[in-house]
């Protein structure tokens, strides 16, 4: 059995390995860190990623311990009232037939591990960072950090938004610092104001900041998150903070979602970063997969579904295929769709969950006069579509950019306008 090797074993280096197990390959997956883990609380799973997990044979253990929500409700933050709402129960499912989950990262995490732990055909191996590749005609060689060297038929770059791999494959230095710092933390569902509990995943929006909840661990925790664009310049991951800054940060917000903030002690800052799409993916025998290859902010909520959806792809092509070729045909079918995904994440922070003023109406107005089917139209192309680009089909927000471009050019804010 040729040897897959794979650097990095966060959620795409995991569902890489058993989708190449399945096209007979053997996977040997290089983690850095001494465990196999995940950092951070909640996810949100669209039902892409429900079809993604599906094919890897994991769907049940994930489905096990995820909170199906009924509700997806864009809140505005200083009002209180409500923006638009979509509901993901039966309609939904039936129309992608995959619902809408959130989970705990470590129980999505864990689900694939175990997966893995469970197949002869993978070798998890962690302590193991990889430093660089070289390649031949016959096969790759990875120089570990430690010096030792491992020989596959092909490499896998999913070690992430810092990726060793992408730095050699494509050299494009460090990925970009969006500027915006989102604060995490978990709590204790009983400690949720009655009003705020439900099977809904909630986000309030305001100018330059926005805050979201939902419900993971089988409703037994609500994971918040708190964002704000504070122009921050350096990539921060995991910083403690004080009460002091999430007030100062947050402190202006309509009651509903302030309280959140005295929630919880811990709350724990992360500054986002991202890259512009590349379809640079792919150096003969290796190729790159999730954030190492398209590192996105997080407001499609997007970036592990699209790595679910990669390793996928990737399986398929390697069952047809050998390696080069195949990796060929794997980065032509996802790097333009996760390039939309890419873009699509940046436009929703910018005008959707953070416009201020007469963007900040012009968004209320266009969501009001939207039906729940006209906004499923416009998302079909992300959770309908099968882990292909579709180049060629119209952006579905393209509409939307110039409806917003044209109320911030020559809009004024309506008389009574609260922001
Ligand atoms: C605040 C926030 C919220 C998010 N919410 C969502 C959401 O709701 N839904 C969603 O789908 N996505 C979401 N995402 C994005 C999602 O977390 C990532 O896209 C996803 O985890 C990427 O998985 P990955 O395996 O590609 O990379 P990573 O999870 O970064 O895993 C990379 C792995 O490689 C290892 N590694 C790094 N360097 C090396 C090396 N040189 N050698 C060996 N190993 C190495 C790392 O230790 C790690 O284990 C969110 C992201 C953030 C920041």
């Amino acid at each position: 059995m040729s040897t897959m090797m794979i650097a990095g074993g966060g959620i795409g280096g995991l569902a890489a390995a058993l989708a190449v197990v399945r096209a007979g390959y053997r996977a040997v997956v290089l983690e850095r860190q001494p465990e196999f883990g995940e950092l951070g609380a909640g996810i949100q799973l669209g039902p892409n990623a429900f079809r993604a997990l599906e094919q890897l044979g994991v769907t049940h253990s994930v489905a096990e311990r995820a909170v199906f929500v009924d509700r997806l409700r864009l809140m505005d933050a200083l009002t209180g009232h409500l923006i638009a709402g979509l509901e993901v129960g039966t309609t939904f499912r039936k129309r992608y037939g995959h619902p809408y989950a959130v989970a705990h990262r470590g129980h999505l995490h864990r689900a694939l591990l175990e997966a893995c732990r469970s197949s002869d055909a993978v070798d998890l191996c962690s302590d193991n960072g990889v430093e660089r590749y070289d390649q031949d005609d016959d096969g790759v060689t990875v120089t570990l950090t430690d010096g030792r060297r491992l020989r596959g038929v092909g490499l896998i770059g999913a070690d992430g938004l810092h990726s060793a791999v992408r730095g050699q494959l494509v050299g494009d230095g460090p990925p970009r610092v969006s500027g915006h710092t989102t604060y995490r933390a978990v709590i204790p569902a009983a400690r949720m104001p009655e009003d705020l509990r439900g099977h809904a995943v909630t986000l309030w929006a305001a100018p330059g900041c926005h805050v979201v909840h939902y419900p993971i661990a089988g409703s037994t925790l609500v994971n918040l998150v708190l964002t704000r664009d504070t122009g921050a310049d350096q990539p921060v991951a995991g910083r403690p903070v004080e009460p002091a800054e999430m007030a100062a940060n947050f402190g202006h917000l309509h009651p509903s979602p302030r309280r959140l903030i005295t929630l919880a002690q811990d709350w724990k800052a992360w500054v986002l970063c991202d890259r512009d799409p590349s379809d640079r993916w792919q150096d003969g025998r290796v190729v790159l997969l999730g954030d190492a290859a398209h590192p996105m902010l997080q407001y499609a909520a997007q970036g592990a579904c699209q790595a679910l959806e990669d390793a996928v792809c990737l399986g398929d092509a390697l069952a047809e295929q050998a390696p080069i070729p195949a990796f060929a045909h794997y980065t032509a079918r996802r790097s333009a769709h996760t390039r939309r995904v890419q873009q699509t994440s940046r436009y929703l922070g910018r005008e959707i969950y953070h416009p201020s003023g007469p963007a900040a109406d012009k968004r209320d107005a266009m969501l009001a006069a939207w039906t729940e089917h006209d906004l499923l139209d416009r998302l079909d192309w992300l959770y309908a579509s099968p882990p292909a680009a579709r180049p060629g089909l119209p952006d579905p927000w393209s509409g939307t950019r110039q409806t917003l471009d044209a109320a911030r050019h020559n809009g004024r804010p309506p008389s009574g306008s609260t922001r």
